[in-house]
Parts: structure tokens; sequence; C-alpha cells
């Protein structure tokens, strides 16, 4: 089920939109993707990202370039099919969508800022699922206040010697390579940042802690010890990588909010379905009016997160224009309102609700991570008050 109210139908979407989320929703039913065993996180990663290379889906995360040579589907990253994905993969299994998420942020850097070459060289293997990607900006002094990074990078030669630390690094220890922002201006502030590609295998580059999280999520603290990286791995312009950076995040911050529609909507499933079952009191718990208020505004509040969400997707692509305050509202509104949902439908389950492992107990742990990371709520709520007073 996608939607209570068909959203599909929306004139933010062209036809092949409409065509590929139904042939996503269809291939995951057949995969019984919601089934996957994620007991070794790294394993089950590794699985997903296999069955969703074969089916070509990684083909959304990357762009297509000139002659189909970069291997993606569409000319340039297109901001409504990874929200659709993300929204589809949410609903029946959110490991899958972190896979998903993580080709397309992981190699975001390379795909707006990369040369021909680096191109060519990165996102085919990523867009076949065949090498894995992740995007390492966090340090442990600088999460929110990410200029404050300290990770440096020095020029020796034909190289660039990496010293420093990365923290909260999704696919950390399980990626192929990482996109590194280091300081190359310690005078700079934010103007002295930039983007590296640093293959997993360089030496001096060290997993050092890998973190475990609430909701199974490879994770890790890379270090950084006279890395040598050649200087053909630099990304974009010298001292520009902090721009670099919030591009990329600019795109995939609206598809956090449509990840987190998506455990909205399945969370609205199984409440459905269990309300319709449970008997009490001479009559199921959906014939309660109590029942029927808080479906209503479950109903309204996920769509509320749906026009958010796919407006922003639809002004980037359509519009043509960046949607920072767009972005914003729809990655605050939709992944603050679907803990409140979840909450919300794991109530209706009453003691079922709390069982380890059971759908809502998951998903009750899986959205917590959506409100911080990518810009935390209030530092979404700042963005948003910045645009107003632009204008
Ligand atoms: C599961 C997970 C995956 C992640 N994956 C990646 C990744 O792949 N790559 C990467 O680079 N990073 C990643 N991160 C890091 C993430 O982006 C940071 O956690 C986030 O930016 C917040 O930084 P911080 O944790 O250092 O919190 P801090 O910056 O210390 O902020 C703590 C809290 O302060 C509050 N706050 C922030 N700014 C303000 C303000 N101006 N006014 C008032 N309150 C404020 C917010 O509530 C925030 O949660 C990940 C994090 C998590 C949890």
């Amino acid at each position: 089920m996608s939607g209570v109210f068909d959203h599909l139908e929306w004139p933010f979407f062209d036809p092949e939109h409409r065509v590929m989320a139904q042939e996503l929703d269809d291939w995951c039913q057949k995969e019984g993707l919601a089934s996957v065993d994620d007991s070794d996180v790294f394993l089950a990663c590794r699985e997903l990202l296999r069955r969703m290379g074969e089916a070509n889906w990684f083909r959304y995360a990357v762009p297509s370039g000139p002659n189909g040579e970069y291997g993606g589907q569409n000319p340039e990253l297109d901001s409504r099919s990874l929200c659709l994905i993300r929204e589809t993969l949410g609903r029946h299994n959110t490991l899958a969508d972190f896979v998903f998420a993580m080709q397309g942020l992981g190699s975001g850097a390379i795909s707006l800022g990369g040369t021909d070459a680096q191109k060519r060289r990165y996102l085919p293997k990523v867009a076949q699922g065949k090498s894995i990607a992740a995007f390492a900006l966090s340090e442990p002094e600088a999460g929110s206040d990410v200029a404050a990074l300290s990770c440096s990078a020095h020029r020796d030669g034909n190289d660039f010697i990496l010293d420093g630390k990365k923290t909260w690094i999704s696919n950390g220890g399980l990626a192929d390579f990482y996109c590194v922002f280091a300081r190359t201006d310690p005078e700079a502030g934010s103007r002295g940042i930039t983007a590296f590609i640093v293959e997993a295998a360089s030496p001096g580059l060290h997993i050092e802690e890998q973190i475990d999280v609430m909701s199974p999520h490879p994770i890790a603290t890379l270090r950084f010890e006279a890395c040598r990286v050649p200087a053909a791995n630099m990304l974009g312009e010298l001292n520009q990588g902090f721009k670099l950076a919030m591009r990329t995040l600019d795109i995939f911050r609206a598809s956090v909010a449509a990840a987190a529609l998506g455990f909205s909507r399945r969370a609205l499933k199984e409440g459905l379905d269990y309300a319709r079952s449970r008997k009490m009191f001479g009559q199921t718990l959906a014939d309660f009016q109590l029942t029927q208020a808080a479906l209503g505004d479950i109903v309204a509040e996920i769509d509320q997160s749906a026009l958010l969400t796919y407006r922003a997707a639809w002004v980037r692509d359509v519009a043509r224009r960046v949607p920072t305050a767009e972005t914003a509202m729809a990655k605050m509104i939709s992944t603050e309102s679907s803990q409140w949902v979840i909450d919300r439908v794991l109530q209706m389950f009453g003691g079922r609700g709390l069982v380890k492992n059971s759908p809502l107990e998951r998903l009750y742990r899986d959205i917590r991570a959506l409100r911080i990371y990518e810009g935390a709520t209030e530092v979404q709520k700042l963005i948003i008050a910045r645009e107003l007073m632009k204008r």
C-alpha cells in the first residue's frame, strides 16, 4: 500500500516516475525484502547490495553522463526518483533504504564535482553495486558546526597527506572508497576545505572503531595517519570542498524526508491491520472513535510529509532552483512527524509493540537517527529562518 490517498497521481511526477515506483514496489515484494536477516549488519548490507545491484536499482543513485558512460539512469541525479525509491525501500526494509541512500550520498560529491576521469572510474561500479561508497564529513568536534572540521590535508609532491579523524561515517569499514572533506587552509574556515576520494586500502587509513548504534547500521570512526592520496583524487577545486559538501547534502536531504515518509507509511499499514483484527470490549480496536481519531491524525501527518517532500524534489528537478528552505522544511517535518506516527501506532499495539524486533519496535529505533543526521532538526529550523530573512 503506497498511501491511503494515491500520491503517485500528484502532478509532481512524470509517467516514468509512476512506473518506476510501482516496479520497485513489486520487486521488493517479490524479493521478500521485508524479511532479510540483518542480525549481522555487514552481511545484510552486502546481501542487499548484491540483490539491488543485480536488479539495477543503483542506476538512480548516479548520473548517466553524456553517453551513458557513468552508469546512471538520468543525465543528472533526479530528486523525485531518489525520493520515490527511498520512500518505497523505507516502507519495505529500512536497511535496504540505507544501502541505497549511501550509494548515492557516498558518491554524490563525485557525481556533482568530479572530473570526467573520476566519474568514469568510480560511478559505474557504484551503479552496479560492485563498489561501496561513503561520505566522510563529520568529526568528533565538528558535527552540526561542520565548518570547524580539523582533519587536515597538505600537498607533498604529486600527493596530499591526510591526518585526523572522521566519525559517524556510515559504511565505515565496509566502503571501498570514502569522499573525505579535509582542511587545506587552517586560516580560512569554510573556505579552506577540500574534498578527496580516499580508497579504503590507502596506507594510513585506519578504522579506529565500529560504533554500535541503536538500530542496525554499519558506522565507524576513521583515523588518517599520514594517509597518502594522489593529487588526481582531489574532488573539485582546492578549498571549495565545503560548497561541494553542501551541494551534496542539499540533494540527499530531501531523500531523508522521503525515507521517513516510507517508515510512516509502513507504521500506518501495520497499525491499520492490527486495529482491524484486535478484538476488545466486543468489537475491534478500529471500531473505537479514539482509534479513528488517531488514524485521521496519522494520515494527515503522512500527507503533509509527502507534499513537502515531493514539493522539494519537484522544485529541484522541474523549477530548476536549489530548494534550500523547501528541503529543510521537508526534512524537519517528515522526520519529526514519522517519530510521532510510529510512536502513536506502537501505542495501538499495547505490549506487543515493545517486543524486540517486531515491526513497530524496529521502526521506533530506526527512525531516531533521521532526526539527527544530515542536519539535526534544530539546524533545519535555522536554515528555514535564514532563507526567510534573505527574502
Ligand atoms: C546514524 C548516523 C549516521 C551518520 N552518517 C554520517 C555519514 O555517513 N557521514 C558523515 O559525515 N556524518 C554522518 N553522521 C553524523 C551526523 O551528520 C551528525 O551526527 C550530525 O551532523 C550532528 O552532529 P553531532 O552528532 O556532532 O551533534 P552536535 O553537533 O554536537 O549537536 C548536538 C545537538 O545539538 C543541537 N543543535 C545543533 N545545532 C544547534 C543550534 N544551532 N542551536 C541549538 N541546538 C543545536 C541538535 O539537537 C543536535 O542534535 C551520522 C550520524 C548518525 C547518527
